[in-house]
């Protein structure tokens, strides 16, 4: 099976959600991915923040090996353990009293957010213009871009969308009729971008002088991705609701809903609920993540790749590079032209993946586990790729 062939049966199968597709994927181990054609590549993508430990990594084959020979699924009409021992050690890592709901997706951790909110007995939610938060139609309303939102419009409740990381538009928009106000730490499908510093604290403030929910939205920057266990925790924010999913099981479905406080109990029996959340295989390969992560003290690891990762390219000081925005291993590169879609393509010619986000932000998301020497392999084949991009640009202007 050759790329052409793949491609081919792809567009005569898939529904064209996505355009036109990238190169077929045929496995994978640490941050090296290889194509249908045995060409390698580097994996600074990681399945978009999933594959938070690589792929193939033997923590995560030997949970879920473990567990599908064991006890593959029960629903929700039945107890297991992987989910019990999953919800325990992320309260844990909270250090608080909540509750957990268990999903498949960030969009449904996000949905349940929606509906704890609901449960308020408010209406009216407070998001950001730019944000992502799914594309289920709860969370596609939270989602603040109107081009995901138009086509299917009218999306339900009542959302003000507000800029991000302005504290006084927020202030603003939210009053005692608020259920809810969700915001990413960072947000990352909006090209990594980082609010100023005191923001999440002043939306803190905001939401509890009106008794308002604050979702913090960490499906994206969560489970060590920014080099801590999350985001919020490095800005000293306890928010009321937080979601997870892409990172938590390292390769495999998962999303997660953490109440804490009153709204912990918002969601009662019989009004929410789902058949694979909490599947005991996609739990057991989240509990291994979080082990590994901690045996392997691997958030320190995140911190020093992440600054050489981010140094390596400043110092690169190129012409189409403005500046680079993120944090630990989730890092945007703002290009001084709108170039990003041609610097993936090329970067993927040289044996690179990484992710045009927008017109002019290039996003590296590498495995949590990537090493110094793979840093170093992208940060030596960046200065060409980003040069021949330049070229061909101003060729093509000029010719
Ligand atoms: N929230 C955030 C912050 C995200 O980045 C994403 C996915 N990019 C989602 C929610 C939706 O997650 P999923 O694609 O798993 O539904």
């Amino acid at each position: 099976m050759s790329n052409v062939e793949l491609t081919q049966r792809w567009q005569g199968a898939m529904m064209d959600n996505y355009g036109t597709p990238r190169v077929p994927l045929t496995h994978g181990e640490g941050a090296t991915v290889w194509d249908a054609d045995g060409k390698e590549y580097l994996d600074f993508v990681s399945g978009i923040a999933v594959n938070s430990l690589g792929h193939a990594h033997p923590a995560v084959v030997r949970a879920v090996s473990d567990q599908i020979a064991t006890l593959g699924h029960v629903s929700n009409l039945f107890v297991a353990e992987p989910p019990v021992a999953l919800a325990e050690r992320l309260l844990q890592l909270f250090g608080r009293a909540g509750r957990v709901y268990f999903s498949n997706s960030g969009a449904e951790a996000v949905e349940a957010a929606f509906k704890i909110g609901r449960r308020t007995g408010r209406t009216h939610m407070v998001a950001t213009t730019g944000g992502f938060h799914g594309r289920t139609m709860g969370s596609l309303a939270l989602t603040g871009q109107p081009a995901k939102q138009e086509p299917f419009l009218p999306l339900p409740g009542d959302v003000t969308h507000v800029p991000y990381g302005d504290v006084e538009a927020l202030r603003a928009a939210v009053t005692t009729d608020t259920a809810l106000v969700i915001l990413e730490p960072i947000q990352g499908e909006n090209g990594v971008i980082v609010p100023p510093a005191g923001y999440l604290a002043a939306a803190r403030e905001i939401t509890r002088a009106t008794g308002t929910l604050l979702v913090l939205d960490e499906v994206q920057t969560g489970i060590g991705r920014t080099g801590h266990w999350f985001e919020h925790q490095a800005q000293g924010v306890e928010p009321d609701v937080v979601t997870l999913a892409k990172g938590l099981g390292g390769g495999l479905p998962i999303g997660a809903t953490l109440a804490f406080g009153p709204a912990a109990d918002l969601l009662t029996p019989g009004q929410h609920g789902s058949t694979f959340g909490g599947n005991p295989v996609s739990c057991a390969a989240a509990v291994a993540v979080l082990d590994t992560i901690e045996a392997d003290g691997i958030l320190d690891r995140v911190k020093r790749a992440g600054e050489r990762l981010r140094d390596g390219i400043e110092s690169l000081d190129h012409a189409l590079i403005g500046h680079v925005r993120g944090a630990g291993l989730l890092l945007g590169i703002v290009l001084t032209e709108s170039l990003a879609p041609q610097v993936q393509q090329a970067a993927q010619d040289a044996g690179l993946l990484v992710n045009a986000t927008g017109p002019d932000v290039v996003r590296l998301a590498p495995p949590l586990v990537v090493g110094d020497d793979e840093v170093d392999t992208l940060l030596r084949g960046l200065p060409g790729v980003l040069t021949a991009v330049l070229n061909a640009a101003h060729a093509a202007h000029e010719g």
